[in-house]
């Protein structure tokens, strides 16, 4: 039982602890290319942040993982097969009422850990902060918070080289075999300044992608994604580890 984990406790232990941050890590369950789990997402949130919060842990952090949320944005999906939708606005009613319990017992801060890219849970956020004036409620998107480039040859994000990798370190039996897997390749918007990324419109993904994949993951390799793995759980641990110790009436230098 590891006692970070909100799922693997119990109630003898937790009658008398203490934390002083929750994790609530967000996935999806959408098709992901051929070659990878509809879970990948969830997968993914929930590997990383027990793994990064084992770090903070073993710093001293308390910290509390509760257990990921299966369903994200897919509103840019709705005719592939299964993907399944959660509206923002379902968004913000599950992490009002979760919200809720934390402000209520004095878990004052939460950190919602982000693994897919349809979820953006920053004006959720902004408006449950009026709601909870003494709750300190931040985001991240676990796959931004390293350099990819740094670990990976091809671009992409959806079942691409990086997703790939980490997957085949995470869950091998789960991913099929390499002559199954997608090519990711994309169809790019022919008004180019969606592809310069200052203006932004939702891309209807059975249009711009074959297999549903975006980015080639032919180099993947476990090897890659075991080492890309451990960069992002120890930044993120770190990360945790500041945010348990950090002041939020008084987090400006
Ligand atoms: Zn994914």
């Amino acid at each position: 039982m590891r006692p970070y984990i909100l799922a693997e406790t119990n109630w003898d232990y937790l009658k008398n602890a203490k934390f002083e941050l929750a994790v609530l890590p967000w996935g999806a369950t959408e098709a992901h290319s051929y070659h990878l789990p509809y879970s990948s997402d969830v997968i993914e949130s929930d590997l990383i942040a027990a793994e990064s919060a084992r770090i903070a842990w073993e710093k001293g952090a308390k910290v509390i993982v509760l257990p990921t949320i299966p369903f994200g944005v897919n509103t840019g999906q709705l005719d592939i097969f299964l993907d399944i939708n959660m509206n923002p606005s379902t968004q913000y009613a599950v992490l009002n009422d979760v919200v809720g319990v934390l402000n209520r017992q004095g878990i004052h801060k939460l950190l919602v850990f982000n693994s897919h890219g349809g979820n953006d849970f920053t004006s959720l956020i902004r408006e449950l902060g009026l709601r909870y004036p003494m709750m300190f409620i931040c985001t991240t998107n676990w796959y931004e918070a390293v350099d990819r480039n740094e670990y990976f040859e091809n671009p992409g994000d959806h079942a691409d080289e990086m997703e790939t990798s980490l997957m085949l370190y995470l869950k091998p039996d789960l991913v099929l075999p390499k002559e199954k897997w997608g090519s990711g390749k994309e169809r790019k918007n022919k008004i180019k300044d969606f592809t310069e990324g200052w203006a932004w419109a939702e891309r209807k993904w059975s249009r711009i992608s074959e297999d549903t994949g975006v980015g080639n993951p032919e180099f993947a390799s476990k090897e890659k994604g075991e080492r890309y793995f451990r960069a992002v759980t120890q930044k993120v641990g770190n990360f945790i580890f500041e945010l348990c110790k950090a002041d939020s009436e008084n987090l400006y230098e």
